[in-house]
């Protein structure tokens, strides 16, 4: 016979070396890239992981150097099938949308976009503002049964806080432990921003994790360690990784530098199959060529967005999409 000894045939070895194996720690590398005008580090999707639970997008904003004046400006575009987070750790932006809404996001605040069939905006510094934009944004892809949902818009500006040891998580959304974000999403999932409670210093501590999801870490600013059984070596993290923890866990231990951030995320395993081309979320080539032609003909499906911005024209769709 091949494969794994099973238990019928070494009595009592099951246990041994099911505790034995260590539990996932997969670094994937980000990808150094550009949205409109800001450098950023795309950890997610990446060709040998392109989702954690149903998040299917994260970029870091990386500002070429402090007071970089150039900060986001990132012009009308549509979306469709997904949600939008966006969580700063320093400066500001401008969110402009075509159901109307016009919210200045700033540190510690949650913007929540849900594109459904449709919707676009304008993500834009406020002029003069001379701090950079740091933080991340994230796509949280819908499920079948809310992906053709009407679009909508929160600002959260009062989240939930964990405290575990010398820690302090903020639960943008979702759960984590006891604690649950008031933004509407739609499918059992998790992001929180880990610091110390002190907000400055460093510490330790051991997040409670669901073991029924998947979870990544990312580093948003500072440096930290992941902390595993006695008698290992902390594990230190690069902040242009992602790092895949795997299902299974229950917690998560953690040392953080001083003046750390780091961004938790995580949800069930996404059993559906997104199909992911430039900002739209589909299942089929079809509906993003649609969703393509619809951008590009201004048929109103997307709505109008006011800005000083000149929108985004959608890029030539692949020779795999005319062929379908
Ligand atoms: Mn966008």
């Amino acid at each position: 016979m091949s494969g794994p000894v099973s238990t019928t045939d070494v009595p009592g070895e099951q246990h041994t070396a099911h505790s034995s194996s260590p539990p996932t720690v997969e670094r994937i590398e980000s990808r150094s890239t550009e949205v409109g005008g800001m450098a950023v580090a795309r950890a997610l999707p990446r060709r040998t992981r392109r989702t954690i639970g149903a998040w299917c997008f994260l970029d870091r904003f990386e500002p070429a150097s402090p007071g970089d004046p150039s900060g986001m400006q990132v012009g009308p575009h549509p979306h469709i099938g997904l949600q939008t987070v966006t969580w700063l750790t320093e400066g500001a932006v401008d969110h402009r949308d075509s159901l109307g809404v016009n919210q200045r996001i700033v540190p510690r605040q949650l913007n929540l976009m849900t594109a459904g069939h449709g919707v676009s905006h304008a993500e834009q510094t406020p002029e003069g503002s001379i701090e950079p934009v740091r933080g991340a944004q994230l796509w949280i892809a819908l499920n079948d049964d809310t992906r053709s949902m009407e679009p909508a818009f929160e600002h959260h500006a009062e989240l939930p806080q964990l405290r575990a040891q010398d820690l302090a998580a903020t639960v943008l959304v979702g759960e984590l432990g006891a604690e649950h974000s008031p933004a509407t999403v739609h499918s059992p999932l998790v992001g929180a921003a880990v610091t110390t409670f002190n907000g400055t210093g460093p510490g330790r501590g051991s997040l409670p994790l669901n073991p029924l999801f998947e979870h990544g870490l990312v580093v948003l600013e500072g440096s930290a360690s992941l902390l595993g059984p006695p008698g290992t070596h902390p594990e230190p993290l690069s902040s242009h990784e992602l790092v895949y923890l795997g299902l299974g866990r229950d917690e998560l231990a953690v040392e953080l530098d001083p003046q750390t951030q780091l961004l938790l995320i995580g949800g069930e395993p996404f059993d559906e199959e997104p199909l992911m081309w430039w900002n739209f979320v589909g299942r089929t080539w079809d509906e993003i060529s649609s969703a393509s032609d619809a951008w590009e003909q201004s048929t109103g499906r997307f709505g109008s967005v006011d800005s000083p911005l000149a929108p985004m024209p959608a890029p030539d769709l692949p020779e795999r999409a005319r062929r379908s």
